[in-house]
């Protein structure tokens, strides 16, 4: 019934596509032309999520220092339109490009796992923590706004208590490779209440995966035994 309301009123009230600005009957501001532009990835580490060449289902380094957490889900290469929309979240604070992103991600999960009926879904989907001072210079957590439109589509439930950050580290993109392991050693912490099996990791971007990994580290001391990670964008 929920549905059928829902499809009546997004053909009622079309949006407005963010890239062509077509009006299209979709529940969310991106229509299916452009959707088909956006960058596709081949082949990745089913572990770290990493885009490879080859054809094995892990990588080369997840075999030799498996990371803290199980299995990566990604969306997208960062590139081209993708990364485009991430930017105009991030720095241009646009929202609307959150629950595009989160509305891709519902879908590709529930694709993926109609693909592998056996696959445990997570209890909880934790957004990655940022600093409180770069919440309030950002004024929202891109990671919980991604996260919204994927609980409501999925009946997961956001955890915004897990843990938080206690150093401001430099964004990683502006660092060097050799640098950004450093910067966000032991920068995560977790609540004394905080209790799970399965969780469920959501980062906008993942370039070296190091900021996952250590987050994964502080929730594994937590007890939590199986970590999935959703990420939208692999560099
Ligand atoms: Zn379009
Ligand atoms: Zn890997």
């Amino acid at each position: 019934m929920k549905k059928h309301l829902q499809q009546m009123a997004d053909y009622l009230l079309p949006h407005t596509c963010c890239f062509c600005q077509k009006k299209t009957h979709r529940s969310f501001e991106l229509c299916p032309p452009c959707e088909s532009q956006l960058p596709r990835i081949k082949q990745a580490c089913t572990v770290c999520g990493k885009i490879t060449p080859y054809h094995f289902p892990i990588c080369v380094s997840c075999l030799k220092n498996p990371p803290p957490f199980d299995r990566t889900y990604v969306l997208f290469p960062y590139e081209s339109l993708a990364a485009r929309m991430i930017t105009r979240l991030k720095f241009g604070y646009e929202l609307r490009y959150a629950k595009i992103l989160g509305q891709l991600m519902a879908h590709y999960l529930i694709d993926t796992w109609s693909r592998e009926p056996s696959v445990e879904k997570p209890e909880c989907i934790i957004p990655i923590p940022l600093h409180l001072k770069r919440l309030k210079e950002r004024g929202f957590n891109q990671s919980v706004e991604i996260a919204r439109p994927i609980q409501k589509r999925l009946h997961i439930p956001i955890e915004l208590y897990a843990g938080h950050r206690m150093r401001y580290t430099q964004a990683q993109s502006s660092l060097p490779q050799a640098e950004r392991k450093k910067n966000v050693a032991k920068a995560f912490a977790t609540h004394k209440n905080f209790r799970a099996n399965h969780v469920a990791i959501l980062d906008d971007v993942m370039t070296t995966g190091y900021t996952v990994s250590e987050f994964s580290r502080a929730l594994r001391k937590k007890g939590v035994q199986k970590i999935d990670v959703w990420c939208c964008a692999r560099a």
